[in-house]
């Protein structure tokens, strides 16, 4: 090992080697010739050798000094090192424990699926069951009341698998690009699927759009089904009177808007907390003939919140029913602009609940 002169313990000793021997020869020389007698001689050796061991003591001290500030300087290095890696471990520790509840949230959502669709295809395929078992042991004049029952509920069980269908291909296409989507050709298109069913019950079906209308920014299919579920339970949900669609513009917030509006059997305000929930429906709902999966609505949200939109409802029971979906129109940049969260604007007054 080479011991280098700039090495602090190598310069003490050579500083301790010379300033030491220069002590021993100057003061032998002091001691020689100011030693008159013999007491002097003696006085002066032992200050001589007092000196040399003040020197000595220094020396060491100042050995140990460094040593221990080196030492010092090693355990602070280590302290700051030691810290930095706790600080790391904690963040990593908190980004799994972030993942893990992330995972966690996952299944249950996926469990609730499993136990919201299960749920509801047990009801229909119960009332399936039931009529199956009653065919086999009713009289024969008795089986087409039956083979009707069982016809209406695998149209349930068909709607319902087709909603789902629809909202897990809603869902998958969160990413999607966004077009300028005509919102008052959405609902033309839509109007014309639904004009047969409308007549078929004596409803009278009108359509008022505000032109030019801004394009909204959006998926057209998406929107489509948006307005194709609103109208058809506008169409399910009234026995007389009619449905009446509008498009609107908000200047103040530039939005668009469609209306739906119909007189049918309205909702209880104490159901609004509910209504957008996945596979809900009203008590009134369940208890009358209409069928339903109590899905579209919640098509209807998912599709509104991909879209940066807001959907209202308003409703008075036994009169019918509007809703009003707002949707940002296509920027100039050509993307979604996202929408105010501040409430009502434009052509609704007074709504009831913003979703
Ligand atoms: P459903 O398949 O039961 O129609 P939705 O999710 O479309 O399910 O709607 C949820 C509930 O909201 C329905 O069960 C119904 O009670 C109520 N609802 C939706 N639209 C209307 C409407 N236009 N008029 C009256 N009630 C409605």
């Amino acid at each position: 090992m080479k011991a280098s002169i700039k090495h602090p313990v190598v310069r003490i000793v050579v500083i301790y080697i010379l300033v030491g021997g220069i002590w021993i020869v100057v003061s032998d020389r002091v001691v020689r010739q100011f030693s008159a007698s013999v007491e002097q001689a003696a006085t002066l050796e032992t200050i001589k050798g007092l000196g040399f061991v003040a020197l000595t003591s220094i020396l060491i001290f100042l050995l140990l000094w460094r040593e221990f500030s080196a030492r010092q300087r090693v355990e602070d290095d280590l302290r700051e090192l030691n810290m930095g890696l706790e600080s790391r471990i904690a963040e990593r520790t908190r980004d799994l424990e972030d993942a893990n509840r992330r995972l966690v949230e996952l299944a249950k959502a996926q469990q609730r699926v499993i136990r919201d669709v299960s749920h509801a295809l047990k009801t229909p395929l119960t009332s399936v069951n039931l009529r199956l078992e009653l065919l086999e042991r009713a009289p024969v004049e008795r089986a087409p009341q039956y083979i009707a029952g069982i016809k209406e509920q695998a149209q349930v069980i068909n709607a319902m698998v087709n909603s789902l269908l629809d909202l897990s291909r809603i869902e998958a296409e969160v990413d999607a690009p966004m077009e300028a989507v005509d919102l008052n050709a959405t609902v033309e298109t839509s109007i014309e699927s639904h004009i047969g069913l409308a007549h078929d019950k004596g409803l009278a079906l009108d359509f008022s759009p505000t032109r030019p209308l801004p394009q909204v920014a959006g998926r057209s299919e998406h929107l489509m089904t948006l307005v194709d579920n609103l109208l058809s339970n506008a169409i399910k949900y009234t026995d007389a009177g009619g449905i009446s669609v509008r498009t609107v513009y908000s200047v103040e917030h530039d939005e668009a808007a469609v209306i739906v509006a119909d007189t049918g059997s309205g909702i209880e305000p104490a159901e609004f907390p509910n209504l957008f929930k996945r596979f809900y429906r009203t008590s009134a709902a369940k208890e009358s003939a209409v069928t339903g999966s109590g899905l579209g609505l919640g098509i209807v949200r998912e599709i509104v919140d991909q879209h940066n939109g807001r959907v209202e409802v308003e409703s008075t029971p036994g009169e019918g029913s509007t809703f009003t979906v707002w949707l940002p129109v296509m920027s100039e940049a050509g993307d979604n602009k996202g929408v105010l969260q501040d409430g009502g604007g434009g052509a609704v007054s007074n709504p009831i609940l913003l979703s």
